[in-house]
């Protein structure tokens, strides 16, 4: 088995950071923030008629906001200062959505659908998908005589041209703006401190990007989100790990900042968590764990996979191409040996999350999920559930059930770090 010593194995990540720094495959650092603060938006709703379209959010107080387009998947970009959301979560989604079929704009409105949330410390927005092209004519908070104040988004049709050229511009003004973006460097730890290995959860989507919306209204970011708190605050009450989650609160994080802050605090590991839905819904339950491959186990994971890349197109950025090739040696090498890891703890959490939970019929599967894509931590993404399915919504909103998973998840995190911490070897780790 392929395995570098310890000193090779750390000379060689020094050296393979830097090498993907030069690459510039850094991106801007994870963002992590409270969320609720500043006015409350407490309705909102579209009026729609002819060639235009117009959105009306009532807010507590003014909020200053500016609009954009994107192109590809054609949509509407409301950047405003932190509001708090106060609406129902399916607000803004087409019916198709609501009674859990695939989501497609409805081709005869302007107005699809539309998403809000906190998307980054002190900023929210709202992502307005469009059925026809349209640019926005006027963004403004109107006084209405009856005291209340509303944020509204005049759209007008434009045609297929008009469209694309507006969202050229938007897209190299914002390319610009990225590149002169740095990244804060992350805190040093002390030494004694920095013997225990480090766990990073990523709890996934989060802020406007909701995840997938399941059965008795749970909603994928919440549940997931609950679940890491749980995890963590098991795997650090062993005293036996640092632990670190790619987001504290309900804020979006783009998928390469999930990446790059694993990379940065020195991740041992990295655990993304998800629930997922699935349509067709004959009986599919339990959980899976995913890691990375180039090729998909199958056409589900395939699937998967591609819906969870999309979560930076859902909150209205561009997503990088990660995807890149880097041909180095020692780059190869590093890859293949952390994904011999990944492979490995996957297994050993498939063995483990039985004693707690109820498992897929193929429990370990893999695809090209972009979030398991750091070349030298080893990654996996475990799906808690289905949450189109009865039994594991409802397991999932019980905290004894978080707290046992979370504990057979302490007992896989152990098999996997034993050869480092001591202690007799488990079966299932490489050596
Ligand atoms: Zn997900």
């Amino acid at each position: 088995m392929l395995i570098l010593s310890v000193s090779t194995r750390s000379i060689a990540l020094r050296t393979l950071r830097a090498l993907c720094l030069a690459l510039g495959l850094a991106q801007s650092a994870a963002v992590l923030a409270a969320g609720g603060q500043g006015p409350v938006v407490s309705a909102a709703r579209v009026e729609e008629a002819g060639q235009g379209a117009k959105l009306h959010f009532e807010v507590s107080g003014p909020a200053q906001a500016v609009a954009y387009v994107m192109a590809g998947p054609d949509r509407v970009i409301v950047d405003l200062p932190e509001v708090n959301f106060q609406l129902p979560p399916r607000t803004g989604q087409p019916e198709s959505a609501a009674k859990g079929k695939t989501r497609k704009p409805a081709p005869a409105r302007i107005v699809a659908s539309f998403r809000f949330g906190l998307f980054a410390p002190g900023k929210s927005r709202i992502v307005i998908d469009l059925g026809r092209p349209a640019l926005v004519q006027k963004v403004a908070t109107v006084a209405k005589p009856d005291g209340s104040i509303e944020l509204q988004i005049d759209l007008r049709e434009t045609d297929a041209a008009g469209f694309a050229t507006a969202a050229k511009a938007v897209a190299s003004e914002a390319l610009a703006r990225e590149l002169m973006a740095d990244a804060p460097a992350q805190p040093a730890t002390g030494s004694a401190d920095a013997q225990r290995p480090m766990v990073v959860i990523d709890p996934g989507h989060g802020g406007i990007d909701t995840g997938a919306l399941g059965k008795r209204s749970v909603i994928e970011k919440d549940v997931v989100f609950e679940f890491s708190r749980e995890l963590k605050s098991i795997l650090e009450k062993s005293g036996r790990y640092r632990v670190t989650m790619t987001r504290s609160s309900d804020v979006f994080v783009p998928l390469a900042n999930r990446v790059k802050l694993a990379r940065d605090s020195g991740a041992d590991l990295f655990i993304s968590i998800h629930a997922d839905t699935i349509s067709d819904t004959s009986g599919v339950s339990g959980a899976t764990v995913y890691t990375v491959a180039d090729r998909a186990s199958d056409t589900q994971a395939a699937k998967l996979a591609e819906k969870e890349n999309r979560a930076d197109a859902a909150a209205g950025i561009e997503g990088a191409d990660d995807s890149s090739d880097v041909s180095d040696i020692l780059f190869d090498l590093t890859r293949r040996e952390t994904r011999t890891y990944s492979h490995a703890f996957a297994r050993m959490l498939v063995n483990h999350w039985g004693e707690a939970g109820r498992l897929n019929k193929n429990p370990h599967r893999s695809a090209g999920f972009r979030v398991l894509r750091a070349p030298d931590v080893p990654s996996v993404l475990l799906e808690l559930g289905y949450l189109s399915n009865e039994k594991d919504s409802a397991a999932l909103l019980k905290s004894e059930w978080r707290t046992q998973a979370a504990t057979a998840m302490l007992r896989a995190v152990d098999g996997f770090f034993q050869p480092r911490l001591g202690g007799p070897r488990e079966a299932g780790r490489p050596n």
